[in-house]
């Protein structure tokens, strides 16, 4: 279980591939995109 944690907080940061700011993990489930790029109601 140990080494399943560690994967995770070993993982690089992600950047938003459409304006490159730096992406927190929360937002992995979205994709390559950060909050502001991939918002739902635009
Ligand atoms: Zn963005």
């Amino acid at each position: 279980m140990l080494n399943i944690i560690e994967f995770f907080r070993n993982l690089p940061k992600k950047k938003c591939s459409q304006c490159g700011l730096d992406m927190t993990e929360q937002a992995d489930c979205y994709g390559n995109l950060c909050d502001e790029c991939d918002h739902p109601a635009r």
